[in-house]
């Protein structure tokens, strides 16, 4: 719908009056569901809106206040909604987008007003399509969480949101396309549950517009090219059912009615055809005036005398008066054989069914007190069975919405308990589809169904009518390949909850076995350790890891393959570095500039600051030490003796950082060792005795050199810190025959 107002070129008088106007309709539209304290305050809500979006206008110009009066006219005319609602809706964008807080909306009004403002303006921002799907999974059930609240707040919403779907024109190429692919992904599904046709229909048209521009046109065109022959067919059509429903004294209307572009579209697709080639274009509708006691037959008595003009399709009659559809449509649908040869549809509906059909859920409401029919009771379950789902901290909601919207557009069956209480599944539930709608735990327990006293598989796929008694054993339990058959949101999520849960509880025991095995190997569960072992085994996480070593698919006796450097697992292939992860050179020139202070390291187990041990001097805790920015390297400690300090201090010293050692015993480093002395047939061993036997030391390797009954040879140990690597350096020195012991100065083994 385009605004034909050149609205720059409006006077101010002129805007007021036709605000007023608005607000008048709006009145209007309420006039039999108003009393006079609630006309008060709806001209109050009115008033503190104008003022509030005084300022503002809207994209086209518009003055802003025309919005949110157009959204409670769609809310009160075309949802059904009352006076309370018209009052949010006149406020729903005041407390978004002014000055006005929640707290003048309680005070100005009353608790249930803010309540309901306070779900619109947290919903109106979480609807996001260009985040990823687990946001936009996330967003949608934040929606259906204020649905199971109080519905009015969703309702609102969709009159909000077709109104913005209606005067999308005036914005951007983007942002029609983000609007309209939001609708068609959370709104028109919520408003087909809800079972608000018109709106959702609509809705999807407007989309289809800015989607598929092209395809709309067309079909809107061939419409409008086959209106009169369309009208012509109809009258045709209509006249003898009418002369007919009149002598037999029914008040009723009569008319043919296009079906909605969007579904036309739809069966283009779905059957491969031109336009011309959709015959379906129309239905008919009859709708009836009658008490509500009588509604059933009067609904069949129409039935019988269309039927005696035209000839039904037995297989397209659908009873949804007897049993109505989940979301509370009520009709009696028949497809007969018209003139020319041409199947047609023909709707019967009484007056309340059809306002149903139009108001969907909020007309429920309004026939509440004077019925309380089947159909509301199943509008409740679903609202307590989406609070269910959605409240559970366990659902994996992608995967529920997923489900969830599967479920939106299937089909229904009919089916009953042993005591005849009936169920409405989706088409294509199984008796364990069945279970799990019961309650959970029977569901979870399941281990196959009677069909009509028949013994059925889990897997059994249910009709309408089948009459379904669950077995059960305490002994069962949800498998992984029940999710292959099991076709509804609440047993897949049954299920995965179960399995999730489970999988969790196993993981532990395999927790504790790989921490009982770390012990043994001296190094603790650490983070990194952790990291190490997920990578080397390929799985995607810890509780992979560990539910992969609870059912023994990770034989643990690997782990003595895995090399330990202090507290440090590394796996075979992983080659030996003293670290693998670098940092930028100008985030550490940052951290350096922005400390000022001396950075401390913990030897090899910082977690903080990633470093390198410089390679030419070979650190270790308790030596005097400085860190170096390298260009490419990361921070570098080097010894304050390095050969290559004194050039790296001099030339670069706004790259050196102060750096100390944390006490830290319980990792050891690589060092060398240079010791000369006489070669004599026990050395190595009274070598080998200090370092295993005495000192307890891990030694990497030892090679000799002799030459003139003198050797030469270099040590390569692990050793914590300076200390103990002067005590190792003097205990060597006291042994017979050596010459001379020193640390290397660079290690060049
Ligand atoms: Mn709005």
């Amino acid at each position: 719908m385009t605004t034909t107002i050149d609205w720059y070129n409006q006077t101010e008088e002129d805007e007021k009056k036709l605000i007023l106007r608005e607000y008048r309709a709006l009145l209007r539209a309420l006039k039999h569901n108003i009393k006079k304290g609630d006309k008060a305050l709806l001209r109050h809500a009115f008033e503190l809106a104008a003022e509030a979006h005084k300022t503002t206008r809207r994209k086209s110009g518009e003055p802003y206040i025309l919005h949110p009066l157009a959204v409670a006219r769609i809310a009160v005319e075309e949802i059904g909604l009352g006076v309370t609602s018209a009052i949010c809706a006149l406020l729903h964008d005041t407390v978004e987008d002014t000055e006005i807080t929640l707290e003048d909306i309680k005070r100005e009004f009353n608790n249930n007003v803010a309540k309901i403002i306070d779900g619109l303006t947290k919903i109106s921002n979480v609807v996001d399509l260009k985040g990823d799907t687990t946001i936009q999974a996330e967003n949608f059930r934040k929606i259906l969480l204020t649905l199971a609240e109080d519905p009015r707040v969703i309702l609102i919403k969709l009159a909000d949101r077709l109104h913005n779907m209606r005067t999308l024109d005036s914005m951007s190429r983007e942002k029609q396309l983000k609007v309209a692919s939001e609708t068609t992904y959370i709104y028109s599904p919520l408003a087909h549950r809800l079972g608000l046709y018109e709106i959702k229909s609509e809705m999807e048209d407007l989309s289809l517009r800015v989607t598929q521009p092209d395809i709309y046109n067309d079909i809107q065109r061939g419409l409008k090219e086959t209106k009169r022959e369309r009208s012509r067919y109809i009258n045709e059509f209509i006249k003898p059912i009418r002369e007919q429903l009149t002598a037999a004294g029914f008040s009723f209307d009569i008319y043919g009615r296009p079906k909605a572009i969007h579904s036309i579209w739809n069966k283009m697709r779905k059957k491969q055809v031109a336009f011309d080639e959709v015959y379906d274009i129309f239905a008919i509708r009859i709708i009836l005036d009658a008490p509500q006691d009588r509604e059933k037959e009067e609904c069949w008595k129409v039935y019988s005398i269309v039927t005696n003009s035209y000839h039904p399709n037995p297989e397209r009659l659908r009873d949804w008066i007897s049993v109505p559809k989940g979301n509370g449509y009520e009709a009696l649908h028949t497809t007969v054989m018209g003139p020319a040869g041409r199947w047609v549809e023909v709707q019967i509906r009484t007056r309340r069914m059809n306002e149903i059909a139009e108001k969907g859920l909020a007309a429920h409401w309004k026939y509440k007190e004077e019925t309380p029919t089947a159909q509301e009771s199943k509008l409740d379950a679903f609202l307590e069975h989406l609070r269910e789902v959605l409240t559970n901290p366990n659902t994996d909601t992608l995967d529920f919405i997923q489900d969830f919207k599967l479920d939106l557009f299937t089909e229904e069956i009919y089916v009953y308990t042993p005591t005849g209480d009936m169920r409405v599944l989706p088409k294509g539930a199984t008796a364990l589809d069945f279970a799990f709608d019961i309650h959970t735990q029977l569901g979870a327990r399941c281990i196959g169904a009677k069909v009509n006293y028949k013994l059925v598989p889990l897997s059994h796929t249910l009709s309408s009518g089948d009459q379904v008694e669950v077995i059960t054993s305490s002994k069962q339990h949800p498998s992984e390949d029940w999710l292959q058959f099991l076709v509804t949101a609440k047993a897949k999520s049954g299920v995965k909850n179960y399995l999730k849960e489970d999988k969790r509880k196993t993981a532990e025991q395999g927790k504790s076995m790989l921490k009982k095995k770390m012990e043994h190997l001296n190094v603790n569960l650490t983070q990194h350790n952790l990291n190490e072992l997920v990578h080397y085994y390929k799985k995607p996480s810890a509780l992979d890891l560990y539910y992969a070593i609870a059912v023994g698919n990770i034989d643990l006796a690997e782990l003595n393959t895995f090399a330990v450097y202090g507290d440090k697992l590394h796996h075979p292939h992983r080659e030996i570095k003293h670290d693998t992860r670098e940092l930028a050179d100008e985030e550490l020139l940052k951290q350096k500039h922005g400390k000022g202070s001396e950075l401390i390291i913990f030897g090899e187990r910082s977690d903080k600051i990633l470093y390198k041990l410089a390679q030419c001097c070979q650190p270790i805790p308790g030596d005097d030490v400085f860190g170096f920015v390298t260009s490419g390297e990361g921070l570098k400690i080097h010894r304050a003796d390095c050969p290559n300090a004194a050039r790296l201090l001099a030339n670069y010293g706004h790259r050196v950082v102060k750096t100390k050692w944390a006490k830290n015993k319980e990792i050891s480093f690589l060092t060398g060792v240079r010791i000369t002395g006489l070669d004599d047939v026990g050395v190595i061993q009274k070598i080998t005795n200090v370092i295993s036997g005495e000192l307890r030391l891990n030694m990497r390797s030892l090679s000799l050199d002799s030459k003139d009954g003198m050797f030469e040879g270099t040590i390569m140990v692990y050793v914590h810190d300076r200390e103990e690597l002067n005590g190792f350096l003097n205990r060597l020195s006291a042994l017979e025959g050596i010459s001379k012991v020193e640390r290397l100065e660079s290690h060049e083994a």
